[in-house]
C-alpha cells in the first residue's frame, strides 16, 4: 500500500509482520489439508497514527463461506454501560446501526425504550437472524446512495450505531460521508472498537487479525474522529474482547484526548521487538515444560489462538486444543493442524498438565472453574492474552517449572 486509508498519507513505516498467516476462521477438516496463507504486514501512518494491514485480504475472498460467528455467540456484559452512554448523549430514540450483525444489540435498544430502530447488514444469514426477532434490517452494503435513499425514506437518526465495524473498513473516508448524510444535526455518532493499546505495550500479537485491518487506541481514535468534524463528548473503555473502546461523538470542534503523536509512534514502534521478546519466552517456557513431562493444552481455537500459535511458532509444543463451540470441535487449527477437542478431553489427561488459556480476559473465570471441574490431573492454568500481564503469568509458570526442576 503506498497511502494510508484514513489519511491518505504516504508517510508509512513498517510496524510488524507476522509473515504469511492462514485464514483464522477456515478450521482444517483434516489435520494436512492444504490451506492457503496470506501475508500480514502491517504499517504505521507516522501523519495520524493508524497502525494497518498493508495488504488486506480481499473482503470476497475473507468472507467467502463465512456465515458464523454471530455476536450471540459471545456474552457482552458492557452493552448496558453501552446504552447508558447514548441515553445520556443523544437527543432522541431514532437509531440507526451500521452493520446490525444478528440484531442483538438493536433489540437490546428496543427492550431500553428506542425507536425507531433500522439496521444496515451485508451479511444474509444474520439479516435474516435479526429480521425473526421482528427488527428492520436493509441487507445492503452502505453506500452514499443507499444513506440518501434511508435519509429519503426515515429521515436523519438521532444515533448512529457502529460497533466492532471501523477496524474492518478499507475506505473509511468513504464511511464517514455516509455518516454524515445519516446523522440528525445534534445526533450522536456511537463508535466502538477493538483497543490494541495494552498489546502493543505489552508484544501481545493476537489482537491482530486478518479481518481487522485497522487498529485503534483511544487517542487514535478521537483524532480520526476529529478529522471528520467529529468531537467525543463522552468515552469508556471495557475490558471485552482483548479491549473496547466506546465513544459518544457529536459534530464540532475535537475537545477529547488529543493524540500526542510521538508518545504513540514511540510504543508502536517497539511492538515488533516486545512481540518478538514475548513470544521467545513463551517458546522456551512451553518446551521446558514439554522437558519436564507436562502435557500442555490450549484452551481456545479461536482468532486470537490462531495468531498465538502460528505468530509464535506454537506448533510442535501444543498437544492439542478445546473449544466449547461445537463448530470447531473435531477440526482443526488453521496453519498448525493442531487438533480441536470438546473441553470434556480434559478429563482423559492422566499427567499434569499446563493450560494455556487463549480466550478472551471476560471468559477466563468461567474457563478456569471448568478446567478445575474436568481435569484429575493437576492443571496449571495461565493466559497468553493481554490485557491481562502476560508476562506476569509466563513468570508464574517459570517459577512452577524451576520447583519441579529442584533437587
Ligand atoms: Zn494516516
Amino acid at each position: 500500500m503506498k497511502t494510508c486509508r484514513l489519511c491518505s498519507s504516504k508517510n508509512l513505516t513498517d510496524a510488524i509482520d507476522l509473515g504469511a498467516m492462514p485464514i483464522a476462521h477456515r478450521m482444517r477438516k483434516r489435520q494436512d489439508e492444504a490451506e492457503q496463507h496470506y501475508p500480514q504486514r502491517y504499517v504505521l501512518c507516522r501523519d495520524c497514527g493508524l497502525m494497518q494491514i498493508a495488504d488486506p485480504i480481499d473482503p470476497e475472498e475473507l468472507y467467502r463461506e463465512f456465515n458464523f460467528c454471530f455476536s450471540g455467540w459471545k456474552p457482552q456484559p458492557h452493552i448496558a454501560a453501552e446504552f447508558a452512554m447514548i441515553s445520556r448523549t443523544s437527543p432522541g430514540k431514532s437509531m440507526l446501526e451500521i452493520g446490525s450483525n444478528d440484531g442483538l444489540f438493536l433489540i437490546e435498544a428496543r427492550k431500553s425504550g428506542f425507536g425507531p430502530l433500522l439496521g444496515i447488514e451485508p451479511n444474509r444469514l444474520a439479516t435474516e437472524q435479526a429480521r425473526s426477532g421482528g427488527l428492520s434490517i436493509v441487507n445492503e452494503m452502505l453506500t452514499p446512495a443507499l444513506a440518501a435513499d434511508l435519509v429519503a425514506k426515515h429521515g436523519r437518526f438521532d444515533t448512529v450505531v457502529v460497533r466492532q465495524v471501523l477496524e474492518h473498513l478499507l475506505d473509511i473516508p468513504g464511511f464517514f460521508t455516509c455518516v454524515d448524510l445519516l446523522l440528525a444535526p445534534q445526533g450522536i455518532l456511537f463508535v466502538d472498537v477493538p483497543d490494541v493499546e495494552q498489546g502493543m505495550r505489552s508484544g501481545d500479537a493476537t489482537m491482530l487479525w486478518e479481518e481487522h485491518v485497522n487498529s485503534f487506541t483511544t487517542p487514535v481514535l478521537e483524532s480520526a474522529l476529529a478529522r471528520f468534524g467529529f468531537a467525543v463528548v463522552e468515552s469508556e473503555r471495557y475490558n471485552f474482547s482483548g479491549g473496547t473502546i466506546a465513544v459518544a461523538a457529536r459534530r464540532g470542534a475535537a475537545r477529547g484526548t488529543p493524540l500526542d503523536l510521538e508518545k504513540h509512534l514511540a510504543v508502536a514502534g517497539k511492538f515488533a521487538e516486545r512481540v518478538e521478546g514475548y513470544q521467545k519466552r513463551l517458546k522456551s517456557v512451553l518446551s521446558r515444560a514439554r522437558d519436564a513431562g507436562f502435557g500442555i493444552v490450549l484452551y481456545g481455537a479461536g482468532n486470537r489462538a490462531c495468531t498465538l500459535t502460528n505468530s509464535g511458532d506454537l506448533k510442535g509444543l501444543i498437544d492439542y486444543a478445546v473449544d466449547d463451540q461445537l463448530e470447531r470441535q473435531g477440526l482443526f487449527m488453521p496453519g498448525t493442524g493442531i487438533p480441536v477437542r470438546p473441553s470434556a478431553e480434559l478429563a482423559q489427561e492422566s499427567r499434569p498438565f499446563l493450560c494455556l488459556l487463549a480466550v478472551n480476559n471476560e471468559h477466563e473465570t468461567k474457563v478456569t472453574a471448568k478446567v478445575r471441574e474436568l481435569a484429575r490431573a493437576p492443571a496449571h492454568i495461565f493466559t497468553g492474552l493481554s490485557p491481562a500481564d502476560i508476562h506476569a503469568e509466563l513468570d508464574r509458570v517459570s517459577a512452577l517449572l524451576d520447583r519441579e526442576n529442584a533437587p
